[in-house]
């Protein structure tokens, strides 16, 4: 298992502050001085065990120090994909990150398949921070914040049903929720079949099935202002205190997209997500976005389906969205992130990553990246341990981990969270019973 990354902080006391991070943590953890006599480090293996429903993605190096990551628990596949890159991680350095992503980052696609990518580069990272007994802010360039900002896109309540009342009443109880958010996302439109279905003659198409949100097509009148309504009884709960961000699509009409931002400028929506394309939809159409971007006052979001820098090159250049979504866990991980991110900042575009299903290694990821991200960063989507022994099996979060809307940022080496071996153990799989060894 490596080093414990418990009790390093809780081992330094208030005064050392003067002293350097590094010094510390030099001190807490003998990696560094463990390692100076010893070389290069090598990865000697790479595995992945689906835990719950998440991938997770386990390297192994010669010198005892082991990077986890994580990919999306809609995503219990993926272990055949991890393991394929095994061939070209074998013998390098797993701290030179950007030379091993330059071996494997064009073996990827836009969601799913951009996620086995993403999940090794962010054990990678974990690696090197624990190597150079930093924590992986630091790598990416140090923080420019101390507590990053979450959104809830996963705290949920059952609904009561699908009328104004109902999405009134549901947003009430986020509202009240212990993580104190100071911003809400809520599904709409075709995001939200259930909504959708509950009419008749929602819109100018048959219901569909097969993958998630296969719905699409022309806006009847009745349909949007069934949504506009229950938007409208949503923001009379949150008022100015809560921002509200709408998740809509894909599956929504240019113009329908133009009519419903517009009757929605009044209540300030932080951002509409995908009405065009995204989510799953492997294009992102920034010529389309552009004209519906052009057309509103209201932020237009999208890009948490797309795979690497080179695929936001457009939707950036072209201004065609206000604000990108980039998960983590999908784009090529947590410094291809932050080159994106750094990349819409010089085109004056906001940042709010994507990350419902990442998990609680996710979650980690996302602090450490978070922290270092420009200040066009909004907030991350706060991923939930599901089913909840994921909060047993992690140690090295913070308890409780969000306070007030944020989640302060900690000083561990690495990701500084690891497992509790054997209480991780019970939830293995058979075929993965080897993974902690
Ligand atoms: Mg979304």
């Amino acid at each position: 298992m490596g080093i414990s990354r418990r009790g390093f902080l809780g081992s330094v006391s208030a005064g050392a502050a003067a002293t350097s991070l590094a010094a510390q943590n030099t001190r807490g953890r003998s990696a560094p001085e463990k390692r100076a006599g010893q070389g290069k480090i090598k990865i000697t293996d790479l595995r992945c065990a689906i835990i719950g429903r998440n991938p997770v993605v386990r390297i192994v190096t010669d010198q005892g120090i082991s990077g986890y990551g994580q990919a999306e628990s809609a995503k219990p596949y993926l272990k055949p994909m991890v393991l394929f890159y095994k061939q070209y991680l074998i013998g390098e350095d797993p701290t030179d990150v950007a030379r091993v992503m330059l071996k494997i980052r064009r073996m990827g696609a836009f969601k799913p398949w951009g996620s086995a990518v993403s999940a090794i580069e962010i054990a990678l990272w974990d690696i090197a921070g624990q190597a150079a007994g930093l924590p992986v802010y630091k790598l990416l360039g140090g923080k420019i914040r101390d507590r990053v900002r979450i959104y809830n896109g996963g705290v949920r309540f059952p609904m009561t049903g699908q009328t104004p009342q109902d999405y009134a009443e549901n947003m009430q109880k986020m509202k009240e929720a212990k993580e104190g958010f100071t911003l809400i996302k809520q599904a709409v439109g075709f995001h939200n079949p259930a909504m959708m279905r509950s009419m008749q003659n929602g819109w100018y198409d048959e219901p569909r099935s097969g993958p998630p949100h296969s719905d699409r097509g022309l806006l009847t009148q009745r349909g949007l202002e069934h949504i506009i309504a229950c938007v409208e009884a949503m923001k009379k709960v949150l008022g100015d205190e809560i921002g509200l961000a709408l998740d809509c699509g894909p599956g929504w009409m240019v113009k329908d997209a133009i009519t419903f931002a517009r009757a929605l400028e009044p209540y300030h929506i932080t951002w509409l997500e995908d009405t065009l394309t995204g989510d799953y939809a492997p294009y992102p159409n920034a010529q389309l976005f552009k004209e519906l971007t052009q057309s509103t006052s209201l932020n237009i979001h999208t890009g948490e389906e797309i795979y690497l820098r080179e695929n936001f090159k457009d939707l950036i250049e072209q201004q065609a969205v206000n604000v990108i979504g980039p998960d983590p866990e999908d784009v090529g991980g947590i410094a291809e992130l932050k080159w994106i991110a750094e990349y819409a900042d010089l085109h004056g575009i906001l940042v709010a990553p994507h990350g419902i299903f990442d998990g609680l290694i996710g979650l980690a990821a996302h602090v450490h990246m978070a922290a270092a991200l420009p200040q066009n960063y909004i907030g991350f989507e706060y991923p939930i341990g599901q089913p909840d022994w994921w909060y047993d099996i992690v140690e090295g979060l913070p308890n409780p981990i969000a306070k007030k809307g944020f989640v302060d940022v900690w000083d561990t080496p690495g990701l500084g969270v690891t497992f509790n071996v054997n209480a991780a153990k019970a939830h293995l799989n058979e075929d993965d019973r080897g993974f902690f060894d």
